[in-house]
């Protein structure tokens, strides 16, 4: 098989880097153990660039207590490990720990219930609350180019187009401590990445069919989402 020269941590058997279950005072990994297509073997330099951003100390709290947040998902007990916490409750805990006060939710128009539901459960806890939808600005979407055919609701009606953008520059201006993103589209959630200068999170991702679940089409391509592993055809449409 020819050599990887680029990193293929899904495709790793050793997963050495984890060092599960050996004492804290045992000592890194060789070289040798790594893969051929390892990160730390193929650009060891990126590691310690890394490790000069942790030393930064705000970077390094910020780090520590994400940290602590993980730990605090799980519990031991006498038949093992278990995780205890959804993600709401990882988020409520994990903005207590910045000390965050004003949450921001940037979320779908489709998702209009569950973000009056997450504004609810995070204004009981505590927190200052904005939330922009994806359709403010009640931009059509003739304004990006799209014809009167890639319309979803049909040619002749007004559609609003999504607009990322507006939402970040929202929680920009209000400097919100944290971003949440919730339900945004494909490209949409690009955008607003892109655009948003707070720390930002994601609640959901959007799918549609799966009840926001993607990984639900993952755990079932080897049954009823087969075709995914065969090359899905005809998706590239313009
Ligand atoms: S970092 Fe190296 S050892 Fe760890 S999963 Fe990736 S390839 Fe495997």
């Amino acid at each position: 098989m020819a050599e990887k020269k680029y990193p293929q941590c899904a495709r790793c058997l050793s997963r050495i880097c984890e060092k599960r279950g050996d004492k804290t005072a045992e000592g890194l990994p060789s070289v040798k153990q790594y893969p051929d297509f390892c990160p730390m073997g193929l650009m060891p330099e990126v590691f310690d660039k890394a490790a000069g951003e942790y030393h930064k100390p705000a970077i390094k709290e910020f780090a520590r207590l994400a940290s602590v947040q993980e730990f605090q998902c799980f519990e031991r007990l006498p038949d093992g490990i278990r995780a205890k916490l959804p993600r709401i409750e990882e988020l409520i805990q994990f903005a207590r720990k910045c000390g965050y006060k004003r949450l921001g939710i940037a979320h779908c128009g489709g998702l209009i219930k569950e973000a009056g539901m997450l504004t609810d459960i995070l204004e009981n806890n505590g927190f200052e609350v904005i939330s922009v939808q994806c359709k403010a600005g009640c931009v059509p979407k003739e304004a990006i180019g799209i014809r009167p055919e890639e319309k979803i609701a049909g040619p002749d009606r007004w559609e609003s187009m999504c607009n990322p953008i507006a939402q970040a520059m929202i929680m920009n201006h209000f400097q919100v401590d944290l971003a949440v993103m919730l339900g945004l589209c494909i490209g949409h959630d690009t955008l607003f990445i892109k655009y948003c200068d707070v720390p930002l999170t994601v609640l959901a991702v959007k799918d549609r069919l799966l009840a926001h679940n993607p990984l639900a089409a993952l755990y079932l391509s080897d049954s009823y989402y087969r075709r995914l592993k065969n090359g899905i055809q005809g998706s590239e449409t313009e």
